[in-house]
């Protein structure tokens, strides 16, 4: 997917704009999974095509009197890690400095710029915006985010510019693709190093599906892999990073790349906002996960058992808790192996294929002793039903009302099949359809 990036200073109407954007796709997601939450990364699609939004004055926690250096960063890395950017701009107060600022790092970037003037409600705001030409950036496309107008032209656009992206290529029997991310100071590089240090052995590096990102092939205690890694990250790590929200987006493009996201919470600083962020990221990307607890050494045992720290964490992970937890340290090396063959067993768990013949011989007898509650004296009667041959685990149960089916049971339904398929680590999708 391409990746677009919002920038642009506080309170110009970015997360209006951005909310416009992933809005019908959102309403879609949401009533599957019955979870809200703060968005600040969604999926949109235009003319048939499909792309990521970042909004990345979401991740600027307090944005009313954000810094001007926050701001140059923001656009920084939106310039390293997005395909195309749009530049929000206010027509009420016309351009200001920090415009000019952001305006002098994009004009620099070969990468596509959209200028969106926004808050263009009138004839009269029209006129006003003719002084963006000043910006520099060329072209502008009036937008009013409150009413939607204006955006029809700037997607036009916006899906004209994007790059092409070659045709993921389905292999035969293809390698495990992972990518370890989480907040900076995780210990994600020495979990790496670790992993692959004395006796690394890459077999080759071949660029991956998208410009930025580069699998590299590894053969590691019998295991074969792939690490799924960006130059963003590559060039940034060297950098001392201590806002947390930079590690969300970089991971975006490295999950979207991969089939497994190893995620590393530091165990001296618990399960946090951005921890979350990421993993819900993983989540959205219907990707494979594994929840790495790392610097397990520095943790007292007799004031935390893991039983309760394992605990604490699916809390948050709610609803998708069927999640493996394990408990590394990266500095003494202590369960690395495991985790790198849990990593394995997720990615197979993501891949499997259940027979519908199978499928409905335990699934049918489960519906029958309980079947969804009747809803206004009707009755849901399930037939049939199958796992679609998607990339992903999705499941499709045929019925004769399904719009009477609700969350409760789509959940009853799921933890079912994951008591008796192994879908550990795996984000599935149900749906109930008419025959
Ligand atoms: P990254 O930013 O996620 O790549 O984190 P680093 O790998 O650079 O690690 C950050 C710091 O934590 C470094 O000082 C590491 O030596 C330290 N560290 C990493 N893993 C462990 C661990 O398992 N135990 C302890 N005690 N320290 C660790």
């Amino acid at each position: 997917n391409n990746i677009v990036a919002i920038v642009g200073r506080p309170n110009v109407g970015k997360s209006t704009f951005f909310n416009r954007l992933i809005q019908r796709r959102e309403a879609i997601v949401d009533s599957v999974s019955g979870v809200t939450r703060d968005r600040n990364y969604g999926k949109s699609e235009w003319n048939g095509k499909e792309f990521s939004v970042i909004d990345t004055g979401g991740y600027v926690k307090g944005s009313d009197d954000v810094f001007e250096g926050e701001i140059r960063r923001q656009v920084e890395l939106a310039i390293d890690e997005a395909d195309a950017i749009i530049f929000v701009v206010d027509v009420e107060e016309g351009i200001t400095p920090m415009d000019e600022e952001v305006a002098k790092l994009l004009r620099k970037v070969t990468k596509p710029i959209l200028l969106a003037v926004n808050k263009v409600d009138n004839a009269m705001r029209e006129k006003d915006a003719i002084e963006f030409y000043n910006l520099g950036l060329g072209e502008y496309y009036t937008i009013a985010g409150m009413n939607g107008s204006g955006t029809g032209e700037l997607l036009d656009k916006l899906v004209e510019v994007l790059p092409e992206l070659p045709e993921a290529v389905e292999e035969e029997n293809p390698l495990p693709r992972f990518c370890v991310v989480g907040r900076p100071n995780a210990g994600k590089s020495s979990f790496i190093n670790a992993l692959i240090g004395e006796d690394r052995f890459v077999v080759t590096d071949i660029a991956g599906t998208t410009r930025d990102a580069i699998d590299t092939k590894y053969n590691r205690f019998g295991f074969e892999f792939n690490l799924v890694d960006t130059a963003g990250i590559r060039r940034k790590a060297k950098v001392k990073e201590d806002l947390e929200f930079y590690s969300v987006m970089r991971s975006v493009r490295a999950i979207e790349h991969s089939d497994v996201c190893i995620l590393m919470i530091d165990a001296t600083r618990g399960f946090e906002g951005q921890d979350q962020n990421i993993f819900w990221l993983a989540e959205k990307n219907r990707k494979g996960v594994v929840i790495l607890v790392n610097k397990w050494d520095l943790v007292e045992k007799d004031t935390m058992s893991a039983r309760d720290y394992e605990a604490r964490i699916r809390k948050e992970l709610e609803p998708f808790t069927d999640v493996p937890i394990l408990f590394v340290s990266a500095l003494t090396k202590q369960r690395l192996l495991k985790a790198l063959e849990t990593a394995v067993e997720v990615f197979e768990n993501r891949k499997q294929r259940i027979s519908t013949s199978k499928f409905n011989e335990t699934m049918l007898p489960i519906i029958e002793r309980t079947p969804p509650p009747a809803l206004k004296g009707k009755y849901v009667k399930i037939k049939y039903c199958m796992q679609l041959p998607t990339p992903t685990p999705q499941f499709v149960f045929f019925c004769n009302l399904p719009q009477y089916v609700k969350d409760p049971y789509k959940r009853f339904i799921e933890n079912q099949l994951r008591q008796i398929y192994n879908f550990e680590g795996v984000p599935i999708d149900i749906y109930f359809r008419q025959k």
